[in-house]
């Protein structure tokens, strides 16, 4: 259960006072749902309001606080005039200006002869000290409600900067000197102040350094959050490592075969990987393992291979692909193998139906089939195994933390391994990863010949066509593919159907393409024509992203390309890489073309090193994106800021293993603590690993 002492901070934060029926919803947009969340809005800027001249000597443009005396009120004569009211103090006179304003509510502020004081930026027209609408008007009993120096929050239509302090205010009040969660000697060596005090700082800031993501206030809050997620992490790593699972102790025979049949040997990354998910089937717990590798790595061998480990075992392995045609392919690879080692590997998506299906489901089940490839749809249908002691999930880094669990509990202590081809920054396999175990091919088969890729303008469309229609009069096989953005999808793929029947008119019936709203049955059977030849042009939106093998395909044009995210240019171009025949990558590109476009574009020209080209992304995208969901552990992060707190994660990454290693129960002082940090960031569910 949450401690006691934060309870103040998870209720509604409609509970603030000044929210109302009004602002709730805008505020919880804002903010978050829960007073805690407004401990995380912080401000990015702020206001000086030390500033106390005289209105003869306040600097144009500059925020000052005023002592004035009303004068005068000048109703507009027009609409489109502003209500003025002249103030003055005994160095000048001065304009206020008031837009739309009803008369009665500024006369009521302001009435004649009376003092006030009042905030807002210093302007000048024609000689004359202006304001619009001040910030604050006072009364000079009242001065200090002004607050010296104002942080600045980020905001959104309908609330007000001040609103936010006021909330803010109430919100830190319900923070309590909570036990010191850090180790004591860390907090020393860097400097840090005690997290309440750290918060008091982060909210407000005394000058312009102190809102700095490097600020040694944000710094310390950081390092609470990343901790926080790296422990949580942590926590649920160890308690799948506890988790009793299966012995895969075989005896290499099935794998010697296969590797006798191949054409090629493995590469040491491939076999390094494969000793390291050997080591994990062998181990009486739980495997939980990503493996990363590059497009083209070889990663399908390897997990084949570690497949039929389990085969030998007497037990049964699935591959879970994220579509259809991914799944088909595997099969492809795949069912050959095995057929000459006397091992069953069979096929089932949502389109194995009627006899084909029963028969498969009724061989699952009595353990025939040794080997099941297949969509998610083999874990959330009817499908029983006899006994599924291995699980591969392939190309899935749409996968999360919570999916992954759920997935290792429908086999029979299943080892699972999760495959995916994009590079993931090391920094993000810590934070949306971390709950697995870790393995990287990081090399690919001698021989590969570079991709040519070369930025051309759209303007030279013609001549691509020209050249396009040269290679495939060569008997060569080509991609076009054409942006897809999701938010105007209509428009794109008529765009990208417009594109096809230009295409069309050049090379008649030799054009298929397929895009994301065909039903994956029409989809399938486009490919198949294009990876047996029957059309050699294939124009694609982005559905041919992932996976997909036509070795014959040596040239790809992709139009817009500075629209698209680095990882996915680098995904796309992964296409035509599969073979050993030399390549080429044609990226168009629309003007006027930003700097930021240009560089990617020079990125994606100078290297085919996935990792170089995912660090990029991720200075220049974010790390939601290169995941393609908001829910990828990352972009969550409420203070921490990867271009700044990188280091702090590497940390924190440390800090959790230790912590976990001197205290796995979290039953001592400090772990009793780090139960309340783990609170604040919401990360429940690994507190509650531990009554389970
Ligand atoms: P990915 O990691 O992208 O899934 P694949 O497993 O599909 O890569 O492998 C790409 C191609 O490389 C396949 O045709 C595969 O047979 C081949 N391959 C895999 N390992 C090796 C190797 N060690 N040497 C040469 N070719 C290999
Ligand atoms: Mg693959």
């Amino acid at each position: 259960m949450r401690p006691q002492v934060l309870f103040p901070l998870f209720t509604d934060i409609a509970s603030l006072k000044g929210i109302g029926a009004k602002y709730e919803k805008l505020i919880k947009k804002l903010c978050g749902d829960k007073v805690v969340d407004m401990l995380w809005h912080l401000p990015y800027s702020l206001i000086d309001r030390t500033y106390q001249p005289k209105i003869a000597t306040a600097q144009e443009g500059k925020v000052a606080t005023i002592k004035v005396r009303v004068v005068e009120h000048i109703p507009p004569k027009s609409k489109k005039q502003p209500y003025k009211v002249v103030v003055e103090d005994d160095s000048d006179e001065m304009i206020l200006n008031f837009f739309k304003v009803y008369a009665d509510s500024t006369a009521k502020n302001l009435p004649v002869g009376e003092e006030r004081v009042i905030s807002g930026k210093v302007e000048s027209f024609n000689g004359m000290k202006q304001m619009t609408h001040p910030d604050y008007i006072v009364l000079p009993a009242e001065a200090e409600k002004i607050i010296g120096i104002e942080p600045v929050y980020p905001l959104t239509a309908g609330v007000t900067n001040k609103m936010l302090c006021r909330l803010v205010r109430q919100a830190l009040q319900r923070v309590a000197d909570y036990p010191e969660w850090e180790d004591d000697k860390f907090v020393h060596q860097r400097g840090f102040m005690p997290f309440r005090q750290a918060l008091l700082q982060a909210h407000f800031p005394k000058k312009i350094a102190d809102v700095e993501p490097s600020s040694l206030a944000r710094m310390r809050l950081a390092y609470d959050e990343l901790l926080a997620n790296q422990l949580a992490l942590a926590i649920v790593r160890q308690k799948v490592k506890k988790q009793p699972g299966r012995v895969l102790a075989s005896s290499g025979e099935l794998q010697r075969k296969v590797l006798s049949h191949l054409s090629f040997d493995l590469t040491n990354a491939q076999k390094r990987v494969l000793a390291e998910i050997e080591a994990d089937q062998k181990a009486p717990f739980r495997m939980l393992r990503l493996l990363q590798g590059d497009v083209g790595s070889g990663k399908t061998i390897v997990a084949l291979l570690s497949m039929l480990n389990a085969v030998e075992c007497g037990a049964q392995a699935a591959i879970m692909a994220p579509t259809e045609i991914l799944a088909k392919q595997h099969l492809e690879t795949m069912q050959p193998l095995c057929a000459q080692l006397g091992v069953r590997a069979e096929l089932l998506t949502g389109r194995v139906k009627g006899k084909a299906r029963k028969q498969i489901l009724e061989d699952l089940a009595l353990g025939k089939i040794n080997i099941i490839i297949g969509t998610h749809a083999l874990f959330v249908d009817d499908v029983a195994f006899k006994d599924l002691a291995y699980i591969v999930v392939d190309e899935q880094h749409r996968f999360g933390v919570q999916q992954r669990l759920a997935l290792s509990a429908k086999g029979n202590d299943a080892d699972i391994l999760v495959m995916t081809a994009t590079p993931i920054p090391r920094t993000l396999v810590l934070t949306a990863y971390g709950d697995m175990e870790y393995s990287k091919i990081d090399e690919v088969p001698a021989g590969r010949k570079p991709v040519d890729t070369r930025a051309v303008p759209l303007s030279k469309l013609p001549d691509v066509v020209a050249g396009l229609k040269r290679k495939l009069d060569d008997g060569c096989r080509a991609y076009w593919v054409c942006p897809l953005v999701e938010e105007s999808e209509k428009t794109d793929l008529a765009a990208a159907e417009e594109r096809f029947a230009t295409l069309q008119r050049v090379f008649g019936n030799k054009v298929g393409m397929v895009h994301g709203k065909m039903k994956e049955a029409e989809k399938d059977a486009v490919m198949e024509d294009f990876k047996s030849g029957k059309i050699t042009l294939l124009v694609a939106t982005t559905v041919i992203e992932v996976g997909v093998n036509v070795p014959e395909a040596t040239l790809m044009i992709i139009e817009h390309a500075e629209r698209f995210g680095l990882a996915q240019l680098h995904q796309l171009r992964g296409r035509i890489k599969r073979g050993f025949q030399a390549s080429t990558c044609i990226l168009m590109y629309g003007y006027p073309l930003s700097e930021t476009s240009r560089s990617r574009l020079d990125i994606m020209r100078k290297t085919e090193d996935g990792f170089l080209i995912a660090e990029k992304d991720l200075e220049l995208r974010g790390g939601g994106e290169i995941l393609g969901t908001r829910q990828s552990g990352f972009s969550e992060f409420k203070v921490a800021d990867m271009s700044v707190h990188k280091d702090l994660l590497y940390t924190a990454n440390k800090d959790a293993k230790l912590i976990l290693e001197l205290d796995p129960a979290l039953a001592s002082p400090r772990g009793q603590a780090l139960r309340i940090l783990l609170y604040l960031f919401g990360q429940d569910d690994a507190v509650r690993t531990y009554r389970s």
